[in-house]
Formats: C-alpha cells, sequence, structure tokens
C-alpha cells in the first residue's frame, strides 16, 4: 500500500490536498521509495467547492506533475504528489498557470533558466501577524531587532518555522536559506531550481508551511501588505540567471534583459500579485509601484545587480518587484519570455 497526498492549487492559487490510498503500487516505491509521475494514476476533485467548476458539472482532473517525499507520514511508502489540473475534455483548466509555464520553458531549455526566489511571509493567528496585538490598534516594539533576530522578543515563531524548514528539506526542496525578516513573526524562506521545478518547489514550500502551521492553531499569510504604517511588506524577490549570463560576456546578456524587463513593466507588475501597490511605496526596501529602475547593490530599485555580478562581469539579476502571494508560474515564465523569447 502507498500513501499519495495528492497537492493542487485552487481558483485563488491556494494549496489544497487529499489523501488516496494505493494498493499493489511498484515494486520500487516499497523497497526504495522510487516512483515516476508516469506510474501515478489521474484522480478527480469537486471543483464547485474550490471556485473551479459548477456543481452540475462538477469534476475536475488532477494529474501528477512532480514528486516529493512526504515528511508529515515518513515513510518510503509516502509521497506528496503535486498536480496539475485540467477539464474533463483534457484541456488544461482556466487557473492552470504550470502547464502554460511549462511551454514557455519548453521553448528555450538549451539556456537553463535559474530562478533563486525568496519566499517571505507571517505568521497569523485569527488573522493577524502573531506578535501584533490582537486589538489591531496597539503596536509591538518598532522594526529594527526583528531582521535576523534572537530571542523570544525578537523572533516570533521560530519553532513552527523551523520545523517546515526541516520538512521541506526532507521532501527534497532544494532550500538554500532562511531567517527572521524586519517585521514580527516575518519569515522568509529562500528556494533554488531550474525552469518550471523552481515554482513547483514554491508552492510546496507553501503547503509544508502551512502544514506545519496546522500545529501551532496558525495560519501563513502571503498578503504583500498585512499590516498598513510603518511595517514591512513580504516580498517574493525573484533572482534569475541563463547559461549565457552565468558565462563569460554575461554581464552585455544581463543588461539586454534588464532593458526588455523595462519595456514591459507595466505588464509584470499586473502580474506580480494582488495588493502589490500597497507594499511598493518607494518604502521599506522597495522600489515605486510604477517606476522602473535598476541599479548595482541597490535595494530600492525595481532590479538589483549584485555586487559580484558587476565585478565578475558575469551572474545574475534580482527582480524585487514580485509581491510574496505572486503566482510563481507565471512570474518565472513571464521573466524567462520577455528576456530570452521576445
Ligand atoms: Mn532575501
Ligand atoms: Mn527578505
Ligand atoms: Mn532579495
Amino acid at each position: 500500500m502507498a500513501l499519495l497526498e495528492y497537492i493542487w492549487l485552487d481558483a485563488d492559487g491556494n494549496p489544497r490536498s487529499k489523501t488516496k490510498v494505493m494498493n499493489n503500487p511498484p515494486e520500487s516505491l516499497i523497497h526504495h521509495g522510487n516512483i515516476k509521475v508516469s506510474q501515478l494514476p489521474s484522480w478527480n476533485y469537486d471543483g464547485s467547492s474550490t471556485g473551479q467548476a459548477l456543481g452540475n458539472d462538477s469534476e475536475v482532473i488532477l494529474k501528477p506533475c512532480a514528486i516529493f517525499n512526504d515528511p508529515f507520514r515518513g515513510q518510503k511508502n509516502t509521497k506528496l504528489v503535486l498536480c496539475d489540473t485540467y477539464l474533463p475534455n483534457d484541456d488544461p483548466h482556466p487557473t492552470n498557470t504550470r502547464y502554460h509555464a511549462n511551454k514557455l520553458f519548453n521553448k528555450g531549455l538549451e539556456l537553463s533558466p535559474l530562478f533563486g526566489i525568496e519566499q517571505e511571509f507571517f505568521i497569523t493567528k485569527n488573522g493577524w501577524p502573531v506578535g501584533f496585538p490582537d486589538n489591531r490598534v496597539d503596536c509591538p516594539a518598532p522594526q529594527g531587532s526583528y531582521y535576523c533576530g534572537v530571542g523570544g522578543e525578537s523572533a516570533i515563531g521560530r519553532d513552527c518555522v523551523e520545523k517546515a524548514f526541516m520538512r521541506s528539506l526532507e521532501a527534497g526542496l532544494a532550500l538554500t536559506g532562511l531567517n527572521a525578516e524586519v517585521a514580527p513573526s516575518q519569515w522568509e524562506i529562500q528556494v533554488c531550481a531550474h525552469g518550471v521545478n523552481c515554482a513547483d518547489q514554491v508552492t510546496v514550500l507553501r503547503y509544508i508551511l502551512m502544514r506545519t502551521a496546522e500545529e501551532y492553531e496558525c495560519g501563513i499569510s502571503i498578503e504583500p501588505k498585512p499590516v498598513s504604517g510603518d511595517w514591512n511588506g513580504s516580498g517574493c524577490h525573484t533572482n534569475f540567471s541563463t547559461a549565457p549570463m552565468r558565462n563569460v560576456g554575461g554581464y552585455d546578456v544581463i543588461m539586454s534583459a534588464i532593458q526588455k524587463l523595462q519595456d514591459r513593466h507595466v505588464e509584470h507588475m499586473a502580474a506580480y500579485g494582488k495588493d502589490n501597490d500597497k507594499r511598493m511605496t518607494g518604502l521599506h526596501e522597495t522600489a515605486d509601484y510604477n517606476t522602473f529602475s535598476f541599479g548595482v547593490a541597490n535595494r530600492g530599485a525595481s532590479i538589483r545587480i549584485p555586487r559580484e555580478t558587476e565585478k565578475n562581469k558575469r551572474g545574475y539579476l534580482e527582480d524585487r518587484r514580485p509581491a510574496s502571494n505572486m503566482d510563481p508560474y507565471v512570474v518565472t515564465s513571464m521573466i524567462f519570455e520577455t528576456t530570452c523569447l521576445q
């Protein structure tokens, strides 16, 4: 027997999941924990309960697209199975952004696009970040001690985040780091992977964070600006390079990519997450929502060129515009399309 947790995204991009018991799974799964996507069956769910179908024709089809270890059940025969969604006629569901992202990436696999995504989030209780008084009026101590902070007054919710971090590694996610962020109970975890795989991993990271927060009767908020006023919002800085950017002569390729991003600034901003305008005020380490800018080591610019990249004349760029609630399939594939396929 195998226990497969099928995960998909609902109409709002939130993860949902349910368990499939698979009788007589392949021998390789039982003995070595190995199984391929092609060995897993399609499944379906009630789309009328996820905002993705009407009650009189409610079935949405799940097709497995990526497999991860299940750190919650923790056995060889237990897996997290990421799925994308289809209509009964086999067309991709209108909310299936992975399908289109995958198609775009397949047009330029030789470019080896690599993404490093910095997922910021808050831990919430009753819909409000932990560490902010429940009356939603009084304020905790102002920002200053929280970023990479240590101690119970500064690092709020570490136990939950640490547990989710270790589980994500166990699942097989290619994480590159973890830090406490600028506001109380705000944290960041970074994921680095090629092509569509990066967005898959961000999706599973969000899932593992939310599942882990359940144990604390808490939620995870990826809203870009959960607390207004003098508090940082949350972003999803997207670091990006292709093989030509990483190789000799890469700096020119990076500069021309930045020019192309500038030309499509308005379209990118429209796709970079709901309520991102509330976060991108030009304050709190953000650029202005309506103004494209770039600069070396500039954390107030739309695009930051890392100091190392300038020095080595090759490397990567950082798009600082995406909001924490961005659709990683849309954002990664759009950056790739704009800079490499135009
Ligand atoms: Mn960061
Ligand atoms: Mn950060
Ligand atoms: Mn960053």
